[in-house]
């Protein structure tokens, strides 16, 4: 059970408020397990998206660090391969316990850096920490096969990890996604570089202090900074053999292909539109309270937001109570008791999702149910915050920029179809196939959903199907670059951070007392 109530800020060290601080500290380097000041020139300012207040420095790693986070790992490998399997999985015990006893300390640095509700700042954690927990179990994946092929010959197979791999990762989830790379990365025997996202990498700095305190031995976990150029590094340096990636279409597919000439292995998670089918014999409270959640919870700032709802024939009369349910909803600081979601990430985001709107409604004939857009946090704390309300658009259709674009705020999206087959149809149409929903009494109705929709996670009454650390994350169309098929955890995860290795050994006790070499190939 989770308690999600905020730390008094005297009972810890760590900040969990939203006051300025006087004098923020540079986020540093984590390189050999020695968190090490970058001598960078270049800066990235980090701001609390409550306030706007400077939070920290993230610095652009220079190339001599860049190179010595390579180096690190590289130097570490081949001891922490030998390393056995069961000593590497007590490291991983240690880890996830530690996580767990850091739990708040981990949830505040993302409610400061990024912004999200603590509460729903404790969930990123928690899915992350779900991750590392069943990666410890992996030992027995781990096992390879074996076959006695022929006479006194047998084929074994071992799975080896592959080397140094990095992991770049989005600003949405600063725990869950290091968390969906390290564990299963390191577990397997493979070192690590990590770039966190510049916008807000202090939830995986705790996370390395605390590899270091669980005995990952230096070298088997880095942290490098920056932005394009740090990508850059990591795709073009030959010591680098996979590369695992979440996040925008455009970095992704760029780093995909890329990485992939240079022949790595990339797995690459990109962008979504989530959408959800509401038939009219759904629970309707459960329906309508789990679609406001699931759009409008972290402010839209999800890949599995749910973010267009298509309202099959006379679901549409639950529009009114939609925007109700969304009406009650609160918005302020992650800090605040009672916030239900906080601001956006950036002023360029809010910006961006606000000029979409007014395009789809000023330009493009959407309608505004519920306008969010003029939002003023009414304490003037937070009077620099990015913050946007709530907000509804209804009468969607497909040529809209609000339907067509990601908009990754708290914005949802209307249409409205006459069949079940009509908004199957219409929801295949879409390039991107993260997350679908739909929401029906009928085992027929979510039967034939489940079955035609080509999306890749798929919910029945559930309104976000983030699959456990059991399965993969297995979206697909545009939300996964490559065509899929290298998931993220789960065995795809094992199958991603290992390549096999199959020996071939005869042991023959006449080769002994044999004559004569054979020339013919065997038969
Ligand atoms: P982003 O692409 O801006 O940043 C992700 C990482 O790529 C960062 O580390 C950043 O430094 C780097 N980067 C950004 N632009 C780059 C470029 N042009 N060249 C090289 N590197 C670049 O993504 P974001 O805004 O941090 O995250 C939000 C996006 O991530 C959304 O589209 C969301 O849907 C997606 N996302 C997808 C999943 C999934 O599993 N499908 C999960 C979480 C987030």
């Amino acid at each position: 059970r989770m308690t999600t109530d905020i730390p008094a800020a005297s009972n810890v060290d760590y900040i969990v408020t939203h006051e300025k601080i006087a004098n923020p500290i540079n986020t540093q380097n984590f390189i050999d397990n020695e968190f090490v000041e970058s001598k960078s020139t270049q800066w990235i300012d980090l701001h609390d998206p409550a306030t706007n207040n400077l939070v920290t420095r993230v610095p652009q790693s220079t190339a001599e660090e860049l190179k010595a986070a390579v180096d690190s790992a590289a130097k570490a490998f081949p001891g922490w391969k030998k390393t056995s399997l069961l000593t590497r999985q007590q490291i991983m015990f240690k880890f996830v316990s530690l996580i767990r006893e850091n739990w708040d300390k981990l949830a505040a640095s993302i409610t400061l850096e990024q912004g999200k509700t603590f509460a729903d700042a404790k969930g990123d954690v928690l899915r992350g920490l779900q991750v590392a927990e069943t990666a410890c179990g992996i030992t027995t994946q781990m096992t390879g096969e074996v076959l006695e092929v022929a006479k006194d010959m047998e084929t074994r197979s071992y799975r080896e990890p592959l080397g140094v791999v990095a992991a770049i990762c989005p600003f949405n989830f600063p725990a869950m996604i290091p968390l969906w790379c390290l564990p299963v990365a390191a577990i397997t025997g493979n070192t690590v570089v990590m770039k966190p996202s510049e916008r807000d990498p202090g939830a995986a700095m705790i996370l390395a202090d605390l590899a270091r305190q669980a005995g990952f031995p230096p070298g088997v976990f880095n942290i490098i900074h920056g932005a394009h150029d740090a990508v850059n590094f990591i795709i073009d340096e030959p010591r680098i053999k996979a590369i695992s990636f979440v996040g925008s279409d455009k970095a992704g597919n760029y780093i995909y292909a890329r990485g992939a000439a240079n022949g790595k292995r990339v797995q690459a998670n990109l962008g979504a539109k989530n959408h959800a089918a509401v038939l009219p014999d759904a629970n309707k409270n459960a329906t309508i309270n789990a679609i406001v959640g699931a759009a409008f919870g972290a402010a839209g700032q999800r890949c599995m937001a749910l973010s267009t709802l298509v309202l099959v024939g006379e679901s549409k009369s639950w529009l009114p109570e939609i925007v109700e349910a969304a009406k009650q909803l609160k918005v302020n600081a992650g800090f605040e008791s009672g916030a239900d979601l906080g601001p956006v990430i950036s002023q360029h985001s809010k910006d961006r999702i606000l000029s979409i709107i007014k395009q789809s409604v000023e330009q493009e004939g959407a309608k505004m149910e519920l306008d969010g857009t003029g939002f003023k946090h009414p304490d003037p704390k937070y009077a620099d915050g990015y913050f946007v309300g709530p907000t509804i658009l209804s009468g969607v259709t497909t040529e809209m920029e609000c339907y067509k674009k990601e908009i990754f705020g708290p914005v949802l999206v209307t249409m409205e179809v006459e069949t079940l087959d009509e908004a199957i149809e219409l929801i295949n149409r879409n390039m991107y196939g993260n997350g679908v929903a739909v929401f029906t009494n009928s085992g027929a109705t979510a039967t034939k959903f489940q079955r035609e929709i080509e999306a890749g996670q798929v919910g029945i009454n559930t309104p976000i199907p983030v699959p456990l650390p059991m399965f993969s994350f297995t979206g697909n169309k545009a939300s996964i670059a490559g065509g899929g098929g290298q998931y993220f955890y789960g065995k795809a995860g094992l199958n991603f951070y290992t390549q096999l290795k199959t020996v071939t050994a005869l042991w023959r006790s006449e080769d002994a007392i044999a004559q004569k070499a054979s020339t013919a190939m065997p038969t």
